[in-house]
């Protein structure tokens, strides 16, 4: 589904990805952890095409990322969700979830307010949909952020630290919407320091460091007896 193949990429002389690789198969569920500035943020932004990448092949359902012609339709694939949720504070919530429908996929009105009120329906957020972003908790603006993307079919999630801006009564809300999303089958790659949520929800770790993926393993395994130092130190100070 998605095959990071020895990427690599600098910021000016600053090398912020060290020959990555990493395969993700449809219905997986990876967590990628890591110290701040060790490239998770950037790697799932590559995954987008938000970001060009220096070396190295990035392939989405058999499409390498250097052939896509049409962005915006690619990006629309992939469902992209941040920390900050970047819903738009001037639309309404039903008008979040709509315009990317109408906008890409060339929707009409009506087919997308359907399909919008089905995704705020799974997030549990339908009776909010005329209300604006600056009037819901953060835990429901992320929800919001959920559905807008689902609302595009996508292929798979990438999810940014999805919680990390929440107040933490707010963190379970988000985190109970992506397991019922992983026990349906959603492809995820998610960057998250949630290790409850890592343990029992994710199908593997990818542990960062300086720019490298220096653990890729079965979940139980990262848990149980992670082979870095660095994932061990990291381990013990989270747990
Ligand atoms: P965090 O846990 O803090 O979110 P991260 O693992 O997501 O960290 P990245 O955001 O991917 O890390 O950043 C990796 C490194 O690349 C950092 O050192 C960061 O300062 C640097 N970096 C990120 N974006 C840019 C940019 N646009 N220009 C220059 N350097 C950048
Ligand atoms: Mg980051």
């Amino acid at each position: 589904m998605i095959s990071i193949r020895n990427v690599s990429k600098h910021y000016g002389h600053f090398q912020v990805l060290s020959d990555c690789s990493l395969d993700v198969a449809e219905g997986e569920v990876v967590v990628i952890c890591g110290p701040s500035g060790s490239g998770k943020s950037t790697l799932i932004t590559l995954v987008n095409a938000l970001e060009p990448f220096d070396s190295g092949d990035i392939i989405v359902e058999g499409q390498s990322l250097k052939s896509v012609r049409n962005l915006a339709a690619f990006r629309s694939r992939i469902g992209m969700v941040f920390q900050h949720f970047e819903l738009f504070p001037h639309l309404s919530v039903i008008d979040n979830v709509t315009l990317a429908q109408r906008k890409v996929l060339n929707r009409s009105q009506a087919e997308s307010v359907e399909r919008a009120e089905q995704m705020l329906e799974r997030v549990g957020l339908l009776s909010q949909r005329d209300k604006r972003p600056a009037q819901l908790s953060g835990g429901q603006q992320q929800r919001v952020a959920i559905a807008r993307a689902l609302a595009l079919d996508p292929v798979c999630m990438l999810l940014d630290e999805p919680t990390s801006a929440l107040d933490p009564e707010m963190v379970g809300e988000v985190l109970d919407v992506l397991r019922d999303l992983a026990s349906g089958g959603m492809t995820m790659i998610c960057v998250t320091h949630e290790m409850g949520f890592a343990r029992h929800v994710s199908d593997r770790v990818v542990f960062m460091d300086q720019g490298r993926i220096i653990e890729d393993v079965p979940t139980a395994q990262f848990f149980e007896q992670p082979r870095s130092e660095r994932a061990q130190q990291f381990l013990s100070r989270l747990l």
